[in-house]
């Protein structure tokens, strides 16, 4: 059997080697790294490294549907793509403590009151709940650990020599492989980008997605939460290359998280499932994917950048709203600025579909008039995504690497699970 060595404890790499160890492949030949810690040791405030890595620490919102999170079905087909996602939705049932409170939701139509000024997007979302994900991740562990599977924790990889199959820990240490699942999420964007370029990697290019984290007492939305908790509104201005659309909403109680990357701030949210929490707010980012722009990833850190002030991001609310608590009971880490220049400075006139979007929700939630605030920026740096063999997510340079999860821009928990599976299938 090869030696397979899965940098990157996160979503994609703990259900590759879940694949593998179901299917009677040897543990001791696979090791995975992370620069976090087992689920035995990570803290919260560790929202991004560790065991299950972002997932691990997430909303714990599953979406399953193929037009969501990225392009799985681009390489392995609809059906399987489906099929795929099972698989990641049964593994997180298989670890859950409680597997009978892991539920669906299910919208079926899109209401007349958004319309004309939005679309709605419909698809189903398993429930897995904040609360379990870490009972999730220890149990899950533990199946690892016993079926032989190697973990090296609190370790960085620095560098990967492609041409020798090597591993760099740190400056002295070395590991080989045979076989390497490359899956450092959001985390290692920086890594897998420097990687790319060392080895000049052909890449598929990127759009921008930018915008904010709105937030807003949850009763102006109800009417729409009853038909589906995790709404998306989505519009498109096809001939401007633009489109925006409500992403990750939380209900009950909704927390925004704020997300320090690159040394710089930025916003997202998580909901909690206990009700010791319930808040009864709501939060969705509101995110603009602009294409066309030349170098997206600098553009987007530019303009990142630009909100920023005193070391955080920034927080506007027309009705002079105060940022809310965060789950631990502090404020979220933001700048109040008095008025919406700031995102015109940052973006520049693209700013104008987002205050235009907001307007437009004022419209179709007739209570909510300006009893709204926003959290800027909230970002996603899309990785470059390096070209790879559609059948088995292999570089198309080098055949024994393989890019999974959002170091392949999956965005999300069940494609990046999904992905890590279908590398370890091609691999049994
Ligand atoms: C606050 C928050 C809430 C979210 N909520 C949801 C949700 O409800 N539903 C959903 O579908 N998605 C959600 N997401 C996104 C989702 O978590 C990610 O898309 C998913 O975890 C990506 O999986 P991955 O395996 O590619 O990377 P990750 O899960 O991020 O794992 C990457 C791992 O690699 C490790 N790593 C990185 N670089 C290195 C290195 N150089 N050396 C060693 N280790 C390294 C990290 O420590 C990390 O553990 C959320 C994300 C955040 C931040």
């Amino acid at each position: 059997m090869d030696k397979i060595v899965i940098v990157g404890a996160g979503v994609a790499g703990v259900n590759a080697a879940t694949k593998l160890v179901d299917n009677g492949y040897d543990g001791s030949k696979i090791t995975i790294i992370d620069m976090g810690k087992s689920p035995y040791e990570r803290l919260p405030e560790e929202v991004m490294t560790g065991f299950l890595g972002a997932g691990g620490w997430s909303d714990g919102k599953l979406t399953y549907h193929t037009s969501i999170g990225g392009q799985l079905s681009k390489y392995c087909g609809e059906e399987k793509a489906m099929e795929l996602m099972d698989q990641v939705i049964n593994n997180f049932k298989r670890f859950h403590p409680k597997p009978e409170e892991v539920q669906c939701s299910n919208p079926e139509e899109e209401p007349n009151f958004i319309k004309p000024h939005f679309g709605l997007r419909l698809f189903p979302v398993w429930h897995v709940g904040t609360d379990y994900l870490h009972e999730i991740g220890k149990n899950w562990y533990d199946y690892l650990v016993d079926g032989g599977v190697e973990f090296i924790w609190e370790t960085k990889v620095t560098n990967i020599d492609f041409e020798n199959q090597l591993v760099s820990l740190g400056v002295v240490d070395e590991m080989s492989y045979d076989r390497l699942i490359f899956g450092v999420g959001k985390s290692g964007i920086d890594f897998g980008k420097a990687l790319a370029e060392e080895y000049k990697l052909p890449t598929e290019p990127k759009a921008v997605q930018i915008g904010v984290r709105f937030e807003a007492p949850q009763k102006h939305f109800q009417k729409l939460i009853d038909i589906s908790y995790d709404f998306k509104l989505y519009r498109k201005f096809e001939d401007k290359g633009v489109s925006l659309r409500s992403f990750c909403t939380n209900n009950n109680a909704a927390y925004v998280a704020a997300e320090h990357t690159y040394g710089d701030y930025s916003y997202n949210g998580h909901a909690k499932k206990d009700e010791a929490y319930r808040n009864d707010m709501t939060n969705f980012g509101i995110l603009m994917e602009i294409k066309g722009i030349d170098k997206p990833f600098n553009w987007s850190r530019e303009a990142v950048k630009k909100l920023q002030i005193n070391g955080t991001g920034t927080y506007f609310s027309p009705s002079h709203r105060v940022p809310s608590l965060t789950s631990e009971g502090d404020y979220v880490k933001v700048e109040v600025v008095n008025s919406i220049e700031p995102l015109y400075d940052a973006l520049g006139d693209y700013a104008l579909y987002i205050e235009d979007f907001i307007e437009d929700m004022e419209k179709i939630f007739p209570t909510l008039g300006k009893d709204w605030g926003i959290y800027m920026p909230e970002v996603k740096y899309l990785s470059p995504e390096p070209l790879v063999n559609y059948e088995d997510l292999s570089l198309t340079k080098y055949d024994n690497v393989y890019f999974v999860g959002d170091a392949l821009s999956a965005r999300g928990i069940t494609v990046s699970g999904a992905q890590g599976i279908y590398v370890s299938e091609s691999i049994i």
